[in-house]
């Protein structure tokens, strides 16, 4: 594989940016090698700056379950963009998308649009300590939130890549007020509600992680969290910035028949475009500025473009929901191959997926349920097997701890290609 200019480009962007890149993963440092520059994409495919071509399965880490530029999108950001990019006062597009996320999850009455997933988490957690009046919040060791303060806490995704899962620069105050739990350990929430009694504003938790690799939720936990916060006086967050439309047109909450108190939305919510959303009841909601005294705001928060982009990507979920039996089909055998050519192989792993998302951990713990468990994969391995299956144009996640992302534009013969050249290639690691 040829990819002489994507190096250039490459050393040329590190004189630019710090560590060449806009958020770390994409310098492919963990794994070692060299980020190939993207010139475009169509469906399920990837082309980079050298001419090689890729089946994608990163999606933009989450957001394309539609595949890359979709035609309904494309236009929807055609058509708006000719009329005006950004007037910072209400337009009609506004209310469309609202009433299309109120009308899909579950547990929303009202929403406010934010343009990232971080301006999300840490828009709702102001909100929660706002309406409880009161400090701390629980989060999970390898839950990603953004890169708010709060939430950079034994955090997972990139901070976990790098082992950097406490950040310098979140002040002891910012830190001192989030406290960790374990996933799927019902018990390590319930003494932390114990011991701060009064004082926990909220629970934060991605329903389904996917940010220290997809990590299944064990019976009755998610449940449990529920039944703790309402007993405490304190609000469940579910964050559902890479499950929300994801796995059903409503999200974890609805997969799960589970109804957090606020939930926060990115990724697949805006096409692809920059836009993420928090809401939930509206008694709660109504406490943000102007209706309420929590401050929340943005310059190009419900921005025309991404509105146009979001609605239109909504819009065919909406419409068509057999979308996620089809992703989830194409999951499926794509599980069954890996698991075949692993075993053929003779390499010990775990495979977690729910619906389309999916991490195949080199691990041989026999289960992984937790920050702990993930953190004892083989990253040099997965390594190695990320570059190889590049190299044979796979386009994986740069990093063990993420989710390979299954979306409505692959093939079967995506899938049976994934499945071909992973049984060559462990073999080879
Ligand atoms: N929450 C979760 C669950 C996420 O996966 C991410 C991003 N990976 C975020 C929040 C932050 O979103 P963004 O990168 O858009 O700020």
């Amino acid at each position: 594989m040829n990819t002489v200019k994507s190096k250039e480009a490459y050393k040329k962007a590190c004189e630019l940016m710090p560590g060449g890149v806009n958020s770390p993963v994409r310098a492919f440092k963990s794994v070692g090698g060299n980020p190939v520059f993207i010139q475009k994409g169509k469906g399920a495919r990837v082309w980079d700056i050298d001419g090689n071509e890729y089946i994608d399965f990163v999606a933009s880490w989450g957001p394309l379950i539609l595949g890359h530029a979709r035609d309904e999108v494309v236009e929807a950001i055609q058509k708006t963009a000719v009329d005006g990019t950004s007037f910072g006062a209400p337009t009609l597009l506004e209310n469309e998308m609202a009433e299309l996320i109120i009308r899909m999850v579950p547990s929303v009455e009202k929403v406010r649009m934010v343009s990232s997933g971080t301006e999300a988490t840490m828009s709702a957690l102001r909100l929660a300590r706002g309406y409880t009046q009161r400090d701390k919040v629980i989060k999970f060791a390898g839950c990603y939130h953004g890169h708010a303060d709060s939430f950079l806490i034994q955090a997972g995704s990139g901070a976990m890549t790098f082992g950097l899962p406490d950040s310098p620069g979140v002040t002891k105050a910012a830190a001192q007020d989030t406290l960790i739990a374990s996933y799927n350990d019902l018990a390590s929430v319930e003494k932390l509600f114990e011991d701060n009694d009064g004082q926990i504003a909220a629970v934060i938790v991605e329903p389904i992680p996917g940010n220290m690799g997809v990590i299944p939720p064990a019976p009755g936990f998610l449940e449990g969290l529920r039944a703790l916060t309402s007993r405490y006086g304190a609000l469940l967050i579910f964050d559902e910035v890479i499950t929300g439309f994801r796995l059903s047109t409503g999200g974890a909450q609805q997969f799960l028949g589970i109804t957090p108190d606020l939930t926060t939305m990115g990724k697949i919510i805006g096409g692809g475009l920059p836009v993420g959303a928090f809401g939930g009841h509206a008694e709660i909601m109504n406490h943000l500025a102007p209706e309420g005294a929590v401050y929340q705001a943005g310059t190009l928060s419900g921005n025309p473009l991404a509105m146009a982009a979001g609605k239109a990507a909504l819009q065919i979920l909406k419409n068509d929901p057999g979308i996620y039996k089809r992703v989830e089909a194409k999951a499926v055998r794509l599980e069954e191959g890996l698991r075949n050519n692993l075993e053929k192989a003779g390499v010990p792993a775990v495979i977690n997926r729910v619906g389309g998302m999916m991490t195949l951990f080199f691990n041989d713990q026999g289960q992984v349920t937790n920050f702990e468990q993930a953190g004892k994969s083989d990253t040099k391995r997965y390594a190695a097997f990320f570059k190889k299956m590049l190299e044979n144009g796979i386009y994986l996640a740069p990093s063990q701890f993420e989710c390979t992302f299954v979306s409505d534009a692959h093939t079967e013969e995506d899938i049976d290609r994934l499945i071909e050249v992973s049984e060559k290639v462990l073999k080879e690691i």
